[in-house]
């Protein structure tokens, strides 16, 4: 049910429900009018749903294309190396010796994470 917001569910369960009722009540032709034009509504939207997704994928297809193609000829800063302070949990340089958001001076890595005593 992707694509289907909270209201949309809740209407179309309301029109089956009203066209079972209406179906119980003898008028049968009104109920499975609404039930089949329920369906005709649904996979007119599933399609319409699953065309816009293809097209927008297909531009995503094209975009990433054109920038291989390009040999990456966007320099781009390359991503620094980055830890999670110990004792904020902000997100700071690997290569930081000092915490610049809680200025505490930070244990040296060296492979194990072990506290000492
Ligand atoms: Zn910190």
């Amino acid at each position: 049910m992707s694509g289907w917001t909270a209201r949309e569910v809740g209407i179309f369960a309301l029109v089956i429900i009203f066209s079972i009722i209406l179906m119980f009540e003898g008028d049968y032709s009104n109920g499975i009018f609404g039930i089949l034009f329920m369906l005709g509504f649904w996979v007119f939207k599933t399609v319409v749903i699953r065309r816009q997704k293809n097209k927008r994928d297909t531009e995503i297809n094209r975009i990433t294309r054109q920038t291989l193609r390009s040999g990456y000829s966007e320099p781009g800063p390359k991503l620094p190396e980055i830890k999670e302070c110990p004792f904020c949990a902000e997100i700071i340089k690997a290569k930081a010796i000092v915490c610049r958001y809680c200025g505490r001076e930070l244990p040296v890595e060296e492979g194990s994470s072990s506290t000492p005593k």
